[in-house]
């Protein structure tokens, strides 16, 4: 069971409630996020009634939930949630909502002139942020690792020139602080999904985060991960399903869009679907997206790269700048026809 408590929160109030639900031998984890407060009662609920909370001063709803997810259960907000990214009023970023929203660019940041040349591509083709990894915690060691520090730089730089939040991963709890400080959305990757002490860390960050799926987690594992940011204070989590590993061996991963049906049943938070990763090759990019669209995906996260055949990670999967282009008018068409806008 949940107590969302009002906005702006009584401490009294804050501890009527805890006091309340401790009586009766239950636990009360409050979870004070940037924009709610909340408090997650864990133990048998039958002990405490609905409606002895919900009279209690300062208790905005009560909500009961059956899955282990709770913050991220659809149950705690039914309407569905939207996370806007990046800070210029001018230029909002909404994901989730009645707007699909494509983020894209490099795999990853390798130099000043390609990451300003796919961020203007992008822009001018209708991305609403742009991502790429400045850290890239690789299965090889001996791959490029990303440029750090001063690929975030490049970052910050590419949004002063286009406009454009960025979206950028965070390999470490000791980084996000670093990470935050350059970037508009934190991103976990497939391979930190349940790095639990990174997800704490970047719970307790004050921009959103996207999360990405393992390539062998379970649907109820990945929102397991969202619920662990979440209890940790930051409420704006977008996940973002990138593929996982099946026994396919003709695409890199196997792209389970049935789990954007899944997660945004089960989830209020917006789902955006990655189709570079979640099939590997360029040539499947444009269908995966469109279908993504089709399927009720809030948005996309496309690889886009100047000259996908020098990039230094991930070329095979990257669009050139011409294909994301033609790509928008028909994910544009494909939202249309699913009543959403782009
Ligand atoms: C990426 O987005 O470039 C990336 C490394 O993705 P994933 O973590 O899904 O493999
Ligand atoms: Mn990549």
């Amino acid at each position: 069971m949940i107590v969302v408590m009002r906005r702006p929160v009584v401490p009294e109030n804050l501890e009527r409630v805890t006091s309340t639900v401790r009586a009766r031998g239950l636990d009360a984890h409050v979870s004070e996020g940037h924009e709610v407060v909340i408090i997650g009662i864990i133990g048998d609920v039958r002990q405490v009634s609905r409606s002895a909370l919900e009279h209690l001063p300062g208790v905005e709803r009560v909500v009961r939930v059956l899955q282990p997810f709770k913050l991220a259960s659809r149950g705690y907000r039914p309407e569905g949630s939207e996370v806007t990214i990046g800070t210029d009023p001018a230029r909002p970023a909404v994901i989730g909502g009645a707007t699909v929203a494509v983020i894209a660019g490099p795999c990853s940041v390798e130099g000043d002139e390609m990451l300003f040349a796919a961020a203007e591509g992008v822009s001018k083709g209708g991305a609403v942020a742009l991502r790429g990894g400045a850290f890239k915690p690789r299965t090889s060691p001996y791959s490029f690792q990303g440029l750090g520090e001063q690929g975030l730089e490049l970052l910050a730089e590419a949004r002063r020139r286009t406009g454009l939040p960025v979206v950028t991963e965070v390999p470490s709890p000791g980084s996000v602080e670093l990470v935050a400080s350059h970037a508009d959305v934190l991103q976990i990757g497939a391979r930190n999904m349940q790095n639990y002490a990174l997800l704490q860390e970047v719970g307790h960050a004050s921009i959103p985060v996207l999360l990405k799926r393992s390539m062998s987690a379970s649907i109820e594992e990945w929102l397991m991960a969202a619920e662990y940011i979440m209890a940790a204070g930051n409420h704006r989590v977008i996940l973002c399903e990138r593929g996982i590993r099946t026994f396919e061996t003709m695409t890199r991963n196997t792209l389970d869009l049935s789990a954007v049906a899944v997660a945004k049943q089960h989830s209020h938070l917006p789902v955006v679907v990655d189709p570079s990763h979640g099939t590997g090759y360029a040539s499947y990019v444009r269908p995966m997206a469109l279908a993504a669209v089709a399927a009720g995906a809030d948005g996309l996260l496309i690889e886009v790269h100047p000259d996908p055949p020098t990039a230094l990670c991930d070329g095979g999967q990257s669009l050139t700048i011409d294909v994301f282009t033609s790509l928008m008018d028909e994910v544009r068409s494909v939202a249309a026809a699913v009543g959403r806008g782009l």
